[in-house]
């Protein structure tokens, strides 16, 4: 992937070589850019044409993109889960790789100032929040199975996109990470949830009966788990 040119610092326009393409195609890639998708061995001279022919056209695209805000660089990080505001520094410099380094609440992100790119910024936040998931909903699910009596097999950390958690008859548990922008009520309450599936793998009276039991004011909990469901997490997290 090649930038050919950047349009301010929230959006990007570049082109790729594609060997399945068949013609060039420009695409909108909210909230990045807009990636023009070239035939392998189609010529620069020929490619720089087709651009130039459709300007007015990508720059529209690009703008319509500034213009919704995304929040793919933020300054800073709330991750409600551990109660912490972190501050994010970026430095463009002299440098050959991107790295991303935490200390005391503040994050360094470094990148070649060559290849500013806002993709490979949101892909070192995702596995510094994974990190961090890792340990904080790991310790979640330890604490509460232990306090309810629930044992579980194992737990798996990951992103899929609209689901905070499920879990299998093997009594794997898989949680969301972005559940770190979340609440503790609401953590614990997807935690109790799927532990709960252990006994009752499935949406039944039983298991509802059983969730309140445990959880008093489960209830309330889901409803408020649902209105801030997607307004919670920033874009940078969702890519
Ligand atoms: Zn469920």
């Amino acid at each position: 992937m090649t930038a050919t040119k950047e349009v301010g610092f929230t959006v990007e326009f570049w082109r790729r070589e594609s060997k399945k393409a068949r013609s060039i195609s420009i695409r909108s890639l909210p909230p990045y850019g807009v990636e023009i998708v070239v035939p392998k061995g189609l010529s620069h001279k020929f490619v720089t044409k087709i651009i130039n022919q459709n300007e007015q056209y990508i720059n529209q695209k690009l703008n319509d993109i500034k213009n919704r805000n995304f929040d793919i660089k933020p300054s800073k990080i709330s991750l409600p889960a551990t109660t912490k505001v972190f501050d994010v520094t970026y430095l463009a410099l002299e440098t050959e790789d991107f790295s991303l380094k935490e200390a005391n609440e503040t994050i360094i992100l470094k990148e070649p100032k060559e290849r500013v790119s806002l993709i490979t910024n949101s892909k070192l936040l995702q596995q510094w929040l994974q990190i961090k998931a890792v340990s904080i909903l790991e310790k979640a699910v330890e604490t509460n199975s232990k306090k309810l009596n629930i044992p579980y097999n194992k737990i798996k950390i990951g992103s899929r996109k609209s689901i905070w958690g499920s879990c299998s008859h093997k009594k794997n548990i898989n949680l969301n990470r972005n559940l770190l922008f979340l609440e503790p009520s609401l953590i614990k309450y997807v935690v109790t949830h799927e532990l709960c599936h252990i006994h009752e793998m499935n949406h039944s009276k039983q298991f509802w009966y059983l969730l309140n039991e445990v959880l008093p004011g489960s209830q309330k909990l889901q409803r408020q788990l649902k209105s801030v469901a997607n307004s919670s997490i920033p874009s940078w997290a969702l890519i």
